[in-house]
């Protein structure tokens, strides 16, 4: 057990300004309330705080934090209350004790969805102050160094099956891999004793037999690199059994064919040395193909940088090599602990810098259950951003939450333009899915393809949303165009005129405008009345008499009749944009409809009964036939999917609701072989034009169960 003196010097060999009177006093009250209380050991309890404390002081922590490891289970286990804390070592030592006991409460709770909810207030927690988090880890690793002396076997596996999949995948996920080693090791130990005794005993034969290879080889990098005049520190560090297991399972591989057991490290002065490096053992060895990494341009979500290469080394055995700064090394093991050393200075230490936390907050209050939970932590997304790589191996760096379509206009604006779908691992997915780190996005475009509104809600990257406003906006002014061109070619003919377009050339400059599609953008948003630009055109029309030129409704009905010549599509306008619908009537697809303009509002449409209509008796110019693109079913068209689905409860039933919300409509299904685990359908599904059943196509292929789809051609 450290004792006092010795904490207190080891805190002010770091921290020379740290306070020695709060930490000797902590020190002091932490042994006496904790007083004759035993371990399962038989260890005086006091033990505990103080192996933790001694464990932070290796992280060179600041004096709080350590104080708060000498305190951390004080409000817990003994008489003393949060409220003697705080008196006696201030407020924020107070809350900090109070953030670790609060984790240390939740881990009493029932075992059920136990690992989740844990996890879950441990992360609220955390995100308070990332320190509280680090007591909590210490105080983890010392309880697990010391297992062996818990009694209940089922309590022992149960610890270490919650080291296992919640603590030591948090301390990886702040970078402190040392901890998450020891963690992991500890833990292993714990649940399949025999597997790690066997690979730690193959492990001792081998160093018995190859006796001091990796020393050997340490000596040998060292002078190959300082040969060509690079200082270097070469170290060897056997991999831990746990890692070399998961190895063994992953690559489904013996023993005997793991050749790398120990990784040697490079430490190097700076990053141009690190590179440096590289090059002298890829000129000086063979270079095992496929195991060059670059974390210094390319950093893991962590925050951890290196080089990793393989080479045949100098004992003719395939050797892995990490190259990296001092800086690096030391984050490599601390994680953020290290970085925690680096920002004390600037007194920015809570954890409000690590924007991942944030984040993991938001999904932890918008996941429905714990599963869904853990199944999204999965998910790396501490970082704001993400790297992507492209088919031809390109790397490109996006804003975190970014999607195909975001990767699209990234590699390219007219890519993004055209995309249409994209495989993300070699999958389809859909296009607003969220891309992740590592993923390899290939973007399938079509010159079809235009950017569409909907895709506005949910880019993220500045550039998409740029392409696609603009794109929209265009598209906008087309079609307000388009419906003013309408308007004026109709209060012309009200009048008896010929409507041209070389008569709104000649008054364009009248109304400021730069060309006659301009006077019919004007027009058509409402900002001119088709009036004023006729009076400008034939200035000698008359304030006409209004019974003539009010289209009545029995007028407009019969002109409806005669076909879809002179209305405007429905279908292409941008919705919310141009066209309302007009809440008095609700006029729905295949009513007869009529449009109302209004200034600076675009289009509302009314069924062609409605009673607001006599309301706009007075004003035909504002009148607008319009027409439902697609009317009823004969224009609506037939596509026939041949699918292949898993014959799994339910999966019928999500392929029918994945082409029900891509608004398809089922209109015959014939299941045409039925096997154990398949069945092989033909499906025909009414669609409004190709790209609406390439877009189901794309999201039948997003499902898990479904297997196949293709278009029957027959
Ligand atoms: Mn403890």
């Amino acid at each position: 057990m450290i004792r006092q003196f010795e904490l207190v010097e080891r805190v002010k060999s770091y921290d020379p300004n740290a306070d020695e009177d709060a930490l000797n006093r902590a020190y002091v009250y932490a042994m006496k309330v904790h007083g004759s209380q035993t371990r399962e050991s038989g260890d005086p309890y006091f033990s505990h705080p103080i192996e933790v404390a001694g464990i932070l002081t290796d992280l060179k922590l600041d004096d709080n934090t350590i104080i708060t490891a000498l305190l951390h289970d004080v409000v817990e286990d003994t008489e003393a209350t949060l409220k003697d804390v705080e008196q006696k070592f201030g407020k924020d030592i107070g809350r900090l004790v109070d953030g670790v006991t609060k984790l240390s409460r939740l881990e009493l709770q029932s075992e059920q969805t136990k690992h989740a909810e844990n996890f879950r207030k441990l992360v609220v927690a955390m995100s308070e102050d990332i320190r509280v988090l680090l007591v909590k880890l210490a105080d983890r690793l010392h309880n697990m160094r010391t297992l062996e002396s818990v009694k209940s076997p089922d309590k022992r596996r149960r610890i270490a099956r919650e080291t296992m999949d919640i603590y030591a995948p948090l301390a990886e996920r702040i970078g402190m891999q040392r901890f998450k080693d020891e963690l992991e090791d500890l833990a292993f130990a714990q649940l399949n004793p025999d597997a790690r005794d066997s690979i730690q005993a193959r492990m001792e034969f081998l160093k018995r037999t190859g006796e001091d290879l990796p020393d050997r080889i340490v000596g040998q990098l060292k002078r190959t690199l300082a040969e060509d005049g690079t200082e270097a520190w070469v170290s060897g560090r056997v991999k831990s059994p746990y890692s070399i297991w998961r190895k063994m399972q992953r690559q489904n591989v013996a023993f005997e064919q793991l050749s790398d057991l120990v990784a040697f490290r490079v430490v190097v002065e700076s990053v141009e040395h690190c590179y440096q490096a590289l090059g002298i053992l890829h000129s000086r060895y063979p270079v095992v193909p496929g195991r060059f990494k670059d974390y210094i341009s390319t950093p893991k979500p962590n925050g951890y940088r290196s080089l990793h290469t393989g080479v045949i080394g100098p004992e003719r055995q395939r050797d892995e090599v990490q190259i990296r700064t001092r800086e690096m090394h030391e984050v490599a093991e601390f994680g953020v602990a290290a970085h925690w050393k680096y920002k004390q200075a600037s007194q920015q230490v809570d954890g409000r810098q690590y924007r991942w936390l944030r984040e993991l907050l938001d999904i932890l209050e918008h996941a429905s259950n714990p599963e869904e939970f853990l199944e999204h932590t999965k998910l790396e997304m501490f970082q704001d951003q993400v790297f992507c790589f492209s088919p031809k191996g390109d790397l490109i760096a996006l804003p975190r939450g970014s999607t195909p379509v975001d990767f699209a206009y990234a590699v390219h604006s007219e890519v993004g333009d055209t995309c249409v779908g994209s495989k993300v691992n070699g999958r389809m997915v859909p296009l607003r899915a969220l891309l992740k780190n590592g993923d390899q996005v290939d973007i399938i475009t079509s010159r079809a393809q235009t950017p569409s509104p909907d895709w506005e809600t949910f880019v993220v990257s500045g550039k998409a949303k740029s392409r696609i406003r603009r794109f929209v906006r265009m598209k906008q002014r087309e079609q307000y165009g388009e419906l003013g061109r309408q308007m004026l070619q109709k209060a012309f003919r009200q009048e008896g005129y010929e409507f041209t377009e070389k008569a709104i050339e000649g008054v364009r400059k009248k109304f400021h405008c730069e060309a006659a599609a301009d006077v019919y953008a004007e027009v058509g948003q409402g900002h001119r009345t088709a009036r004023e630009v006729l009076l400008a055109v034939f200035p000698g029309v008359k304030d006409s008499k209004k019974s003539d030129t009010i289209v009545p409704i029995g007028r407009a009905r019969a002109r409806q009749g005669k076909g879809k010549d002179s209305a405007v599509p429905i279908k292409g306008l941008i919705p919310g944009m141009a066209v309302h619908y007009a809440r008095c009537c609700h006029p729905l697809p295949g009513d007869r409809i009529v449009g109302i303009v209004t200034t600076g509002k675009g289009v509302t449409v009314h069924t062609i009964d409605c009673e607001t209509l006599e309301r706009f008796q007075d004003t035909p110019e504002r009148w607008v036939d319009l027409a439902w693109d697609v009317v009823g079913e004969a224009d609506r068209l037939l596509g026939r999917l041949y699918v292949v689905v898993a014959n799994e409860p339910g999966s019928l039933g999500s392929l029918s609701t994945i082409i029900g919300k891509n608004q398809g409509n089922i209109s015959n299904l014939k299941i045409t072989n039925r096997s154990i685990d398949f069945f092989e359908m033909l499906i025909d599904v009414e669609v409004s034009d190709v790209k609406h059943l390439t877009n189901i196509i794309a999201a039948l292929r997003a499902t898990p169960v479904i297997t196949s789809v293709e278009r029957a051609r027959a």
